[in-house]
């Protein structure tokens, strides 16, 4: 977990390289439905574009189809998933459905003027729809509406560690994988 622009995506590819699990990134499987113009990305359009949640049963179903895939049998990281107390409650039964539990939530944490700095950069890179000065003001104000209310849900159950996201992607990951006492 992380505010967008905290390296949720960056930082998760270093944990599938270094522990052979997968990353399920409910933000990239929603861009690629978008720019294929599936159903799922018709349906999640406009959320993309202004930067606002997409409908707590439109995400649970992508993590309830994707988890079950063999390349899962592992274990997987989710990135952006879940963002709501609704979707984390969810998430907690897909999970003992298919006998599995959360081993761990990380949250990377980013003051909000880098974060603004930085997705500013990544929007002169990538060709992201939703990487613009509005967009993103809204994308920031939308996860801090959420976030305490999961941050403290995941308190409760003793998963949550906090890192610090700021300086360089490989000192973010050392802080990562000390956390997870790999
Ligand atoms: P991300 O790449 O994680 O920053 O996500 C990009 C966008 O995808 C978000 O601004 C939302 O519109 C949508 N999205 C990704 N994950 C979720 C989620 N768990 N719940 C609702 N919307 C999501």
């Amino acid at each position: 977990m992380g505010p967008p622009g905290a390296g949720k995506g960056t930082q998760s590819k270093t944990l599938v390289d270094t522990l052979s699990i997968i990353q399920i990134s409910t933000g990239e499987i929603l861009r690629d439905a978008v720019n294929s113009e599936t159903s799922l990305g018709l349906e999640a359009k406009q959320y993309l574009t202004q930067g606002n949640l997409v409908p707590d049963d439109l995400v649970i179903k992508i993590i309830e189809e994707r988890i079950i895939h063999s390349d899962c049998k592992n274990g997987f990281i989710l990135d952006g998933f879940p963002r709501t107390v609704e979707q984390a409650i969810a998430l907690e039964k897909i999970l003992s459905d298919n006998g599995r539990k959360l081993d761990s939530v990380i949250f990377i944490d980013v003051p909000e003027k880098e974060l603004i700095t930085r997705l500013l950069k990544r929007a002169e890179i990538e060709n992201r729809v939703d990487d613009n000065l509005a967009t993103i003001k809204n994308r920031l104000d939308v996860f801090k509406k959420k976030l305490e209310a999961l941050l403290e849900y995941y308190k409760q159950k003793g998963l949550l560690k906090f890192v610090d996201g700021t300086g360089g992607s490989d000192d973010v990951s050392k802080r990562i994988f000390k956390v997870l006492g790999k």
